[in-house]
C-alpha cells in the first residue's frame, strides 16, 4: 500500500515529468538516431577506432562487443520501453540516459514500485547492459594505462595501502566472478570499494557508484585470450583511461 506521503510525492513526479521528458525530445537533448523516430535509446558511437586498442584488446572483439552485444541491449530495452511507454513519467529527470540512472538505482526498491515488475528484468540486464557498456568504453582509451594521479591516487593508496595492492584486489574480484558479470572500483558513501556484479547488475543498484568496471563476460576476451581471464585482466590495465576515473571520482566526491 503507498501511503499518503508516498501518493503525494509520486503524483508531484508525474506531474513535473510530464512537463520536462517531451520538452527535452524537442531540444534535442535526447537522441533519436534509432531504429524507430520514438527509440528512446540509441548506441553511442566508439570514442576511438575498433582497433585503437590493439594489442591488448583486438579489433574484432570491440566490432563485435560494441556493434553486436551493446547494440542488441539498446534495440531490447527500447522494445520494452515501447511496450510501456508511461514508465517515462515515473521520475521527475531531463533526458532519458537519467530516466536509465534512476531506474537503475531503484530496480530493488518495493517502496515506491518504481520500476513495473512487467518491465524490471529488462532493465536490470538490458538497461544495466546499455549503462554498463556505454561506461565502459569511455573508461578505456589508446595509449591508456598507467598510474592515476592526484586525488584518485591519494585515495586508492588511503583505501588499499598502494596501487599494486588495489590492481591485486580488483583483479581477484574479477577473477572470482564465477560465469558472466563486472568488478568495479566503486564510491560508496564516500569511500572507495571493490564489488563485483552478476550479468549486467550495476553498482548504483546497491547504493554505490561506478568509478571503474571491467567486463569479464567472456563475449569480452575469448577470441583472443579464450578462457584465459587472467591475461585478459592483464592487459586491460594497459588501456584504463584513468583521467576519466579521475574525473568521476571528482565529481563524485566534492
Ligand atoms: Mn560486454
Amino acid at each position: 500500500m503507498m501511503t499518503r506521503r508516498q501518493a503525494i510525492k509520486t503524483t508531484a513526479l508525474v506531474a513535473t515529468a510530464a512537463a520536462v521528458v517531451p520538452g527535452a525530445i524537442a531540444q534535442g537533448r535526447i537522441s533519436s538516431g534509432g531504429n524507430r523516430q520514438t527509440d528512446p535509446f540509441t548506441l553511442p558511437p566508439l570514442p576511438y577506432a575498433s582497433d585503437a586498442l590493439e594489442p591488448h584488446i583486438d579489433a574484432q572483439t570491440m566490432e563485435i562487443h560494441h556493434g553486436r552485444h551493446h547494440k542488441a541491449y539498446v534495440d531490447n530495452l527500447n522494445r520494452a520501453f515501447a511496450d510501456f511507454p508511461d514508465i517515462k513519467n515515473l521520475f521527475s529527470v531531463p533526458s532519458y540516459d537519467v530516466l536509465l540512472d534512476a531506474l537503475l538505482g531503484n530496480l530493488n526498491s518495493t517502496r515506491l514500485n518504481s520500476v513495473p515488475e512487467k518491465i524490471r528484468t529488462a532493465v536490470r540486464n538490458n538497461g544495466g547492459g546499455h549503462y554498463n557498456h556505454a561506461l565502459f568504453w569511455k573508461m578505456m582509451k589508446e595509449g591508456g594505462g598507467g598510474e592515476p594521479k592526484g586525488e584518485l591516487a591519494k585515495a586508492i593508496e588511503m583505501s588499499f595501502g598502494n596501487f599494486a595492492a588495489f590492481k591485486d584486489e580488483f583483479a581477484k574480484a574479477g577473477l572470482g566472478q564465477f560465469g558472466s558479470g563486472w568488478a568495479w572500483l566503486v564510491v560508496q558513501q564516500g569511500k572507495l570499494a571493490i564489488q563485483a556484479t552478476a550479468n549486467q547488475d550495476n553498482p548504483i543498484t546497491q547504493g554505490a557508484q561506478p568509478l571503474l568496471g571491467v567486463d569479464v563476460w567472456e563475449h569480452a576476451y575469448y577470441l583472443k585470450y579464450q578462457n584465459k581471464r587472467a591475461d585478459y585482466i592483464t592487459a586491460w590495465w594497459n588501456v584504463v583511461n584513468w583521467d576519466f576515473v579521475a574525473e568521476r571520482y571528482a565529481k563524485l566526491v566534492k
